[in-house]
């Protein structure tokens, strides 16, 4: 049965409803496994009220990485499972990002900020008012607001185009959303080393597209475009090499897959309204 590589735990109450048809996908489960030989159907089955979820799959529950006690900022969980993103995004690479690598910038920005006045401001505070000689608290407030936004502007059910307010801005000042994802991903894929791509809202409220290296991002004061980051892509090797190996371009491609833009135009409508 490899092909059974995913466990959906449910955490909520489930309604009758949902039960009912939980338990009569239990049962089409159980009878397949017992004959074994409709097994490539299981993956196709729909699972009922996946918004009550927690998911975990086999490469675990994002729900169980937390920061080290006593840490100021916390771990923010993700809204899917690991391996969700895929074919775009595997499920190791999401693993290993989120587990490991956004794991180690909390735990360090909590350490840096331990006992100094830094630890009683918000993340977006500490970027806005960074210095940036401090290399501690850049790279490391920096790493844990970019993989917020990052894995907050993903999803499985995202990709498309964006509606609302945002798409009529893309429209006015892009001239199309084709235009906009050209800018993204030649900014993207133009950042030379790590780094990230952006689109932010600026300070006289227009849209932009920009990169930044390392963990910088557009709220800090060193930042060539500055404003309210609503979109970002990481371009750090970890975040494609396992799928993508050098093919930085293939990785840009697919992850508007599974960008949110219902999740970024709320981010746009937010920043918009605080001009
Ligand atoms: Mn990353």
């Amino acid at each position: 049965h490899s092909n059974h590589k995913r466990i959906i735990k449910r955490t909520k109450s489930l309604s009758t409803t949902a039960m009912k048809k939980s338990l009569l996908w239990v049962a089409c489960v159980s009878l397949m496994m017992a004959s074994c030989k409709k097994e490539n159907e299981l993956i196709e089955v729909k699972i009922p009220d996946p918004e009550v979820e927690t998911k975990i799959s086999a490469l675990g529950n994002p729900a169980d990485v937390k920061v080290t006690e006593g840490g100021i900022f916390q771990m923010r969980g993700l809204k899917y499972a690991y391996d969700d993103l895929e074919p775009h995004i595997d499920g190791r690479t999401m693993e290993i990002h989120y587990s490991k690598h956004h794991l180690g910038y909390a735990n360090k920005l909590n350490k840096a900020v331990i006992g100094t006045d830094l630890e009683l401001k918000t993340v977006e505070d500490i970027l806005k008012n960074l210095d940036v000689n401090n290399k501690e608290i850049r790279n490391n407030a920096g790493g844990y607001y970019n993989h917020n936004l990052f894995f907050e502007i993903l999803n499985p059910k995202g990709g498309g185009t964006p509606t609302g307010a945002l798409a009529e801005a893309i429209t006015t000042e892009f001239g199309s959303f084709d235009h906009l994802q050209k800018e993204i991903t030649d900014a993207a894929a133009g950042q030379f080393g790590s780094g990230w791509a952006w689109l932010v809202v600026t300070r006289d409220g227009k849209l932009a597209v920009t990169s930044t290296a390392n963990q910088d991002n557009p709220l800090m004061p060193n930042a060539e475009v500055r404003g309210t980051p609503i979109l970002a892509i990481d371009v750090w090797e970890h975040a494609y090499y396992l799928n993508y190996q050098n093919k930085r371009n293939e990785y840009l491609t697919a992850i508007f897959n599974v960008i949110d833009w219902n999740v970024v135009n709320i981010k746009y409508e937010t920043a918009i309204s605080k001009i």
